[in-house]
């Protein structure tokens, strides 16, 4: 494959941006799809997060040193695109402190423990709507539907709603949840297919914070820009977006005994993460020349955004993957 194939990336949440603003670095030529409106990405909270999500997700934990590895990569990703991630210190509160400090410690993340309070640096965060703004910033971007693609004499096709197509030599689906666009050979429709949706409903508070990410058994409170966010629930199986402000309630209630008083609820965002059967993201070749894949980062899309672009990068370019790029293959199912 040329160093400078013509690239066709098709979803514009955190992984298509971050692919895209990778390959657009190293020269391709790139156009980016997005269908529009509010997206997983941009209602997340932000958090990138080795350490409390290898601490608390039990898909996670046994991938506990790939995701550091993923953080590791964020300080040069954030130089490259203009972005300005924060080490941010993350507060566990409950009795159990001091064992999860033992499990984090096991885990290799360092973690002290004052009474029923465990804290970490390990962990960073970022803003993340304005984070997605910076990195589609200098890109070619499209704001339609892609409603089937073509692979023809080496090149792909992508057609859109509104009527008209876009070529490439290389086409990269960062689709999310959505389902396989018809054209796609049958090995990528699959690998899409046994993608999981996981609805999250995450509040914004009436505040702005400065302080540390809290967290609690069932719930975290994150700062971020235009209100502190209280989050998240996590729905196997649905997809859609309509809120239900009870599904908050509990997670209010538990916040408000372990943090002490909060504010009331401002506004609450929804949006559907797509996971893997063994919770790791599908990146890397899409099993027909010119293809590859950019997906299912379940929990932690913001964290492996940098890992999923030098993946997707490298393999577009055809250089050796890097470290953990065979862990993330998408035919590994
Ligand atoms: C409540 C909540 C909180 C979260 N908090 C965090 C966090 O703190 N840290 C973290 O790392 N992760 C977090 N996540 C997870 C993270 O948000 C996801 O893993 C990540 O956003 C997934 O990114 P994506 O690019 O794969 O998909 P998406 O963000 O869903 O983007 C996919 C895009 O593709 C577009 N698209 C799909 N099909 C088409 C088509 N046919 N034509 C055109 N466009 C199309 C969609 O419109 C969409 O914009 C959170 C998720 C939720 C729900």
């Amino acid at each position: 494959m040329s160093t400078r194939s013509s690239v066709i990336v098709v979803g514009g949440g955190v992984l298509g941006l971050a692919v895209a603003a990778e390959l657009a670095v190293g020269g391709h030529p790139v156009t980016v799809i997005d269908a529009g409106g509010v997206n997983a990405s941009r209602i997340a909270a932000g958090m990138i997060a080795p350490a409390m999500e290898s601490l608390l997700d039990p898909v996670a934990r046994p991938h506990a040193a790939l995701l550091r590895r993923a953080r590791d990569l964020w300080p040069a990703f954030a130089a490259r695109h203009g972005l300005a991630p924060e080490p941010t210190t993350t507060r566990w509160i409950s009795p159990d402190a001091a064992d999860r400090a033992a499990q984090l410690q096991a885990l290799g993340f360092t973690a002290e423990v004052s009474g029923e309070a465990l804290t970490t640096e390990e962990d960073w965060r970022i803003d993340a709507g304005p984070a997605l703004d910076r990195l589609g910033a200098g890109l070619t971007r499209v704001e339609g539907r892609a409603t089937s693609v073509r692979h023809a004499e080496g090149r792909w096709t992508v057609s859109l709603a509104r009527g008209d197509g876009i070529e490439g030599d290389v086409l990269v689906l960062a689709t999310g949840v959505e389902a396989a666009l018809p054209g796609l050979p049958p090995e990528a429709a699959a690998r899409l297919a046994a993608i999981i949706p996981i609805r999250g409903q995450i509040a914004r508070l009436a505040r702005t914070g400065q302080g540390p990410v809290q967290r609690a058994p069932g719930v975290y409170v994150a700062p971020g820009a235009g209100g502190d966010r209280l989050g998240a629930t996590m729905e196997v199986g649905r997809r859609d977006l309509t809120p239900e402000p009870e599904a908050l309630t509990p997670l209010m209630t538990t916040a408000r005994a372990a943090f002490g008083d909060l504010p009331e609820i401002a506004r609450i965002d929804v949006g559907v993460r797509g996971a893997s059967p063994d919770g790791l993201p599908l990146v890397g070749a899409g099993g027909a020349p010119g293809l590859f894949l950019a997906l299912a980062p379940r929990r932690n899309g913001w964290l492996l955004a940098p890992l999923a672009a030098a993946i997707v990068a490298a393999a577009v370019e055809g250089r050796a993957l890097p470290q953990d790029g065979a862990a993330l293959d998408p035919a590994r199912f």
